[in-house]
């Protein structure tokens, strides 16, 4: 059984990462943990990139893109370990992307047979009941998906 878990960088990872681990050992399940850089923040670089003659030393090229890839690869990974995670398959993976539409695209392209995913992420605001992200997966994506709330009480 493939699961998918797409994960941002904020403090609810740690708890749906124990909750994706546990339950894939219940289910002999291999995990994939997948971030998606949000390609629309290279707008403000891409705006220098378009006019050269204004902004002579700024580059976004192939090559920088790839540099901050590799270099959110590193990080991402380092935080998926500092939850020592034990006994169970699991990889890393970091695209570049609009992030709700790179995340269902990969998950059927790569026929995971479930998507993991956390109520809230980085914005976190306490009245809203689902993020922009998950809220459009959930709408989207023609595969299972389990979201895993995020508990209020100890939102920030
Ligand atoms: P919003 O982004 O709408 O301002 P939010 O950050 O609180 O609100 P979402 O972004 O929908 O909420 O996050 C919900 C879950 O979606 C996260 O816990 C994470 O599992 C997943 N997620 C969000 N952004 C990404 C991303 N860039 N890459 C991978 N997974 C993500
Ligand atoms: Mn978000």
């Amino acid at each position: 059984m493939k699961i998918l878990v797409p994960l941002d960088f904020s403090k609810s990872a740690e708890s749906i990462t124990k909750y994706a681990v546990d339950l894939a050992r219940k289910l002999n399940g291999d995990l994939t943990f997948y971030h998606v850089i949000d390609e629309r923040n290279f707008f403000t670089y891409n705006t220098v990139y378009t006019f050269p003659e204004y902004y002579p030393e700024v580059k976004l090229d192939e090559e920088s893109q790839q540099q901050m890839k590799e270099s959110a690869e590193t990080e991402f990974k380092k935080m998926i370990e500092s939850f020592e995670i034990k006994d169970i398959n699991y990889n890393i993976e970091v695209d570049i992307g609009i992030p709700y539409s790179q995340i269902c695209d990969y998950a059927k392209e790569n026929k995971y047979d479930l998507v993991i995913i956390g109520s809230h992420g980085k914005t976190n605001l306490k009245d809203i009941f689902l993020g922009s992200v998950v809220d459009y997966i959930s709408h989207h994506i023609d595969i299972p998906i389990l979201i895993y709330k995020i508990d209020i009480s100890k939102r920030k």
